[in-house]
């Protein structure tokens, strides 16, 4: 039986891909993007991330084994919202792509049932593994946050070769896929850095959009509870003002945005 780890399941999601969607984040990242707001997806072994209640902190263990089976029986619950909105599932984390026979075989189940499935990726996985799934896939949002090696490597933890590698592969394959980009003030949001993304994605051949993910401060309270120092501790969310010059940026250099996704 293959089986793998997640750490949250999410129905009725709306942002996640089109339609109502199911949202299955995997456990484990390759990547520590400073900005993360989903700590507890980067270590791929279950951890304990304590809760306030009113008679004190409890512990929680985050971070479940499941069967494809079983996971697939939960996702099948909302087949009838997927039909009716042209819905379906999103596989995200964490890192997906770090679960490969595990993702592949949800996929394979998702496929047989004609369920529309979508991959969120950071893009970082061997060039096997995105070919390996990449035929069962509908969608795939590529999360693209910083153009320059150097920087890239200081606010992720990792190199962005294989990443920029792996979107020209998927762009070129026939996949929808649709960039994503993290708007994190003075990481990922200056002119140089949005000029090199136009750059680079009006060399790809099939793109379906980019998506401008403001900054927010959700997983502020996580890094506590998992006993972690928040690294973007008091940083502010980029103003609507700010985002709105960044979506006319794109718009105006005819790579088409939009603000959320
Ligand atoms: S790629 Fe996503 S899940 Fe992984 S560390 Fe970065 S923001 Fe978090």
């Amino acid at each position: 039986m293959t089986v793998g780890t997640i750490f949250k399941i999410k129905r009725y999601a709306l942002h996640d891909g089109p339609g109502i969607r199911t949202t299955v984040f995997f456990k484990g990242c390759p990547l520590s993007c400073r900005w993360c707001h989903n700590p507890e997806g980067i270590d791929p072994q279950a951890q304990t991330m304590s809760r306030r209640t009113a008679s004190g902190d409890i512990d929680e263990t985050v971070g479940t084994v499941i069967g494809v089976e079983a996971l697939v029986n939960v996702i099948e619950k909302d087949v009838l919202f997927y039909d009716e909105s042209r819905g379906g599932v999103t596989f995200s984390g964490g890192e997906p792509l770090g679960q490969p026979a595990f993702l592949d075989a949800l996929l394979a189940a998702c496929n047989h049932r004609d369920i529309h499935a979508a991959l969120d990726t950071s893009g970082f996985a061997p060039a096997a593994v995105v070919d390996r799934v990449l035929p069962r896939l509908q969608l795939v949002l590529f999360d693209l946050k910083i153009m320059d090696p150097d920087r890239h490597r200081r606010y992720t933890g990792v190199s962005n070769r294989i990443i920029l590698e792996n979107l020209t592969r998927i762009a070129g394959s026939g996949t929808p896929v649709r960039i994503r980009i993290p708007v994190i003030p003075g990481m990922t949001d200056g002119d140089g850095n949005l000029t090199a993304i136009v750059r680079f994605a009006s060399t790809l051949k099939a793109l379906d959009g980019i998506d401008l993910l403001p900054f927010h401060r959700i997983g502020e309270g996580k890094y506590r509870r998992l006993g972690l120092v928040d690294p973007m501790a008091g940083a502010a969310p980029p103003s609507p003002a700010r985002m709105a010059e960044i979506k006319d940026f794109f718009d105006r250099a005819g790579v088409a945005a939009t603000i959320g996704g």
